[in-house]
């Protein structure tokens, strides 16, 4: 089944932490944590609507001074997501630079600062020089902070002697659309499926008219079609896809339940796996995993596609026997799937790469 998301790691397996991952149905992304993004070209930037920090380690934020500067003087509303002192974290960046001159620039950024039992959110526009100006606190049921037509994102609560986040992107349902049934109903592939999907994700009844436009030749079709008629002949609906993001954590039993609570099921599974086997002491002196770790969890939560990232530069020479390591606990554990793979995402950043394991 093609991937429903295009993520690719922005950085090497040693490069700081961030997951670009594109929507292919709307010309927008979100971005897992926001590490160095210096590679990313201004058309990828643009794109992103949310950020997910996972915490505010200088390897994990210190990107935020890049997308501000490319996204400066667009008319955009950025969204971010941390953990608690989050807010202030931002604030504290925003106060490093003078506002004047900015008068007619549009950029607000809405900063969601997510505790275990309340979120709290704080505006920084620029017109008003990035002043924070506190707004209502919600609350995160069941760790949901984004729910949207075409997917969710979730969050569990993780300790890296700082409290520190783990993320689940959940497809709302997969829509594969049979060409072979267009074709009998004479109607082509284009852009216009995109509103299919769009209108069956949001529950229009079955009378609801979608507007088929194309060309053919030098002629301009255009039909009108009932969507019923479309979700009955043409779309096979399946489970959603999920992608989970989980870095930065100490192997507790306290983290472990949680990030199976979140991982369950996933369908990538990108997972940090900072320190080999040899070394567990280290990793768990600065409250990270190790390869086999990684891959036992990934394993456990009956994951199909693993990736590890954030490996320690310490063993820059021998990335092979990380990953090796990480992949032969994935291959051996305790979960069930027959399909699962392992796969080696490094930084391609370019749309497709999350869809082509290698
Ligand atoms: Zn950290
Ligand atoms: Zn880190």
């Amino acid at each position: 089944m093609a991937s429903s998301f295009r993520a690719f790691l922005v950085n090497d397996l040693f490069g700081d932490p961030a997951l670009y991952v594109g929507l292919p149905w709307a010309r927008r992304a979100l971005l897992f944590d926001l590490g160095d993004i210096s590679s990313l070209s201004a058309g990828h930037l643009l794109k992103i609507s949310d950020v997910f920090v996972s915490h505010a380690h200088l390897d994990h934020f210190v990107g935020f001074d890049h997308l501000l500067r490319v996204l400066l003087g667009r008319t955009k509303a950025l969204r971010l997501y941390g953990p608690p002192g989050f807010i202030d974290h931002v604030d504290g960046k925003l106060r490093a630079y003078a506002w004047n001159l900015v008068e007619g620039y549009n950029l607000s950024i809405e900063v969601h600062e997510v505790g275990p039992d309340r979120v709290r959110c704080a505006r920084f526009a620029c017109p008003c020089g990035f002043r924070r100006e506190d707004a209502a606190d919600s609350v995160a049921v069941d760790g949901l902070l984004v729910s949207e037509p075409e997917f969710r994102v979730r969050c569990a609560h993780l300790d890296h002697r700082i409290p520190c986040l783990g993320f689940a992107l959940e497809e709302t349902v997969h829509l594969n659309v049979d060409k072979t049934c267009l074709d009998a109903l004479g109607l082509p592939v284009g852009p216009w499926l995109m509103d299919l999907k769009r209108a069956i994700r949001a529950g229009r009844p079955d009378d609801f008219p979608l507007r088929v436009a194309w060309t053919q030749g030098s002629r301009r079709e255009e039909r009108c079609v009932a969507l019923g008629t479309l979700r009955r002949e043409a779309v096979r609906t399946s489970p959603g896809q999920k992608l989970v993001y989980v870095t930065d954590v100490l192997d507790s039993a306290s983290n472990h339940e949680r990030i199976l609570g979140l991982a369950r099921g996933a369908d990538l599974f990108y997972c940090e796996a900072g320190y080999p086997a040899r070394d567990v002491d280290r990793a768990r002196a600065r409250y990270h995993l190790t390869t086999v770790e990684a891959g036992r969890l990934a394993a456990e939560a009956g994951a199909r596609r693993f990736s590890v990232f954030h490996l320690s530069p310490k063993y820059r020479d021998c990335p092979g026997e990380l990953v090796a390591e990480a992949m032969g606990a994935f291959a051996g554990g305790a979960g069930t799937l027959p399909t699962r793979e392992g796969f080696y995402d490094t930084s391609q950043p370019h749309e497709n790469a999350g869809s082509n394991p290698r």
